[in-house]
């Protein structure tokens, strides 16, 4: 079954015409003309020649002088009329609810000059919907409408995190043979020495065995065991 909620057919509407809320006169007109409707903008009073013969050929002396907006259809001929003299806001709130008529799946089957209040209703809950269409519906389009940006937004991110890396891994490479290095002269480091007469275990660099023939080595294991203590002078505490 088709959803012909006004929510959704003026969600629908929206996301065809790649707008989140339809809130200009420019976007509402070029809607409705995609709809293969014209737009007559027409006066209570003295209009123009060309429009006041429009309004007197098709018989809607009435409705122009009753109505600030209504929709005429005939045939191939579709107009929404609208009163000129109106603001521009309330302009768009009256194109809104004629473009609701417009897109309304029932209007074939309807009425326009003489609308009942059910198909009222849907133009305004139509009209409603496509003002403000919900927070996420407007995040919803805006990326739909901006994929391209944010997936070129995406893959410079992207290759700036693979440039960050390659150069990380190429300050990486001396880094590790600085570890290398290091991990050699720990091994070197693991031996200590214990003078004849000390009773602790120093660095090969310490000053007190430095100049020492006399010393012994020993591993920290075995220095430890056989009950020598750290220096604290070459900090091996
Ligand atoms: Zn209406
Ligand atoms: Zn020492």
């Amino acid at each position: 079954m088709k959803n012909n909620s006004p929510k959704h057919i003026a969600l629908k509407t929206l996301i065809k015409h790649k707008h989140y809320l339809l809130n200009n006169y420019t976007d509402l007109r070029r809607i409705i003309e995609s709809n293969q409707f014209t737009i007559i903008e027409y006066k209570k009073h003295a209009n123009s020649e060309p429009v006041s013969e429009l309004i007197k050929r098709l018989r809607i002396e009435n409705e122009t002088r009753q109505k600030d907006s209504f929709i005429y259809i005939n045939n191939n001929l579709k107009f929404v009329f609208i009163n000129a003299d109106i603001p521009d806001e309330d302009k768009c709130s009256l194109l809104r609810h004629e473009l609701g008529h417009i897109c309304d799946p029932d209007l074939k089957n309807s009425n326009p000059q003489n609308s009942s209040i059910e198909r009222e209703e849907f133009a305004n809950e139509f009209s409603c919907y496509t003002k403000n269409p919900g927070i996420s519906f407007k995040l919803y389009v805006l990326i739909m409408k901006k994929w391209k940006l944010l997936v070129s937004v995406l893959m410079l991110i992207v290759s700036i995190l693979g440039l960050s890396f390659w150069i990380n891994s190429l300050i990486i490479k001396p880094t590790k043979s600085v570890t290398t290095a290091a991990s050699v002269y720990e091994n070197f480091d693991n031996i200590f020495y214990v003078t004849t007469s000390g009773k602790k275990y120093h660095r090969k660099s310490c000053f007190i065995v430095k100049y020492k023939t006399n010393v012994t080595q020993y591993t920290l294991d075995e220095a430890v065991d056989a009950g020598y203590a750290p220096c604290m002078i070459c900090n091996l505490e």
